[in-house]
């Protein structure tokens, strides 16, 4: 069975493929199908933003498609950025870096520390119509130093409660071993194997 991974960020694809390599399925992404797909990300839940990813992709290959959306939510800013991480600082041009810098800049003045958690929902579509939910968090707290070269998105200020290191100085098998997408995508791994084998 091929499944296609619906995203773009080479971090996300780089993490899911990992996290599914031992699943007897063959991992497809947009670009290898000729997909490019603009989907509009203004739901009000992670689960309807990935529901909405996964379906225009899986409506446009034909394929059983796996979709992916995450948030950082922290205490201090009630909750935010949330499902607006990636829009959080209004601007079309922000970059990993610069999210991270207008978040450390809200922070200021809020005592630490500054707790923080991933949410990650999965949803994997099926042509027949077919919708699976699989959700994944991980805690933490947010830090005012970026450490770290791996992963992406806000992993250099994400310290990851119990390990002593942020999210971005643990490799990717780490990272895999616990993150708030990780966990979600093993909670897929099943569906994905019931529909292989269907
Ligand atoms: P989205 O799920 O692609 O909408 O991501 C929302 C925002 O969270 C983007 O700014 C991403 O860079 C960031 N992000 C998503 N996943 C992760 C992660 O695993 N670690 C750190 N940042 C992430």
């Amino acid at each position: 069975m091929q499944v296609l991974l619906a995203s773009s960020n080479k971090g996300k694809l780089e993490e899911i493929a990992d996290l599914l390599k031992n699943v007897p399925v063959e991992i497809l992404l947009p670009k290898d199908i000729g997909l490019n797909l603009d989907v509009r990300e203004d739901g009000e839940t992670y689960a309807e933003n990935a529901r909405k990813k996964a379906l225009a992709y899986c409506g446009a290959s034909g394929l059983v498609t796996l979709a992916d959306d995450t948030g950082l939510e922290v205490e201090a800013l009630g909750g935010k950025p949330g499902l607006h991480s990636a829009r959080f600082t209004g601007k079309a041009d922000a970059t990993d870096a610069s999210r991270r810098a207008f978040l450390l800049e809200k922070l200021k003045g809020h005592p630490q520390p500054w707790r923080a958690a991933f949410r990650c929902t999965v949803v994997v579509a099926a042509p027949d119509g077919r919708l699976f939910t699989l959700d994944g968090a991980c805690q933490g707290e947010i830090i005012p130093e970026e450490r770290g070269a791996n992963g992406f998105g806000y992993d250099p200020i994400f310290l990851v409660d119990g390990k002593g290191k942020t999210m971005a100085e643990l490799t990717l098998e780490e990272k895999n071993t616990l993150s708030h997408r990780a966990r979600a995508v093993l909670a897929a791994r099943p569906v994905l194997l019931d529909l292989a084998t269907e």
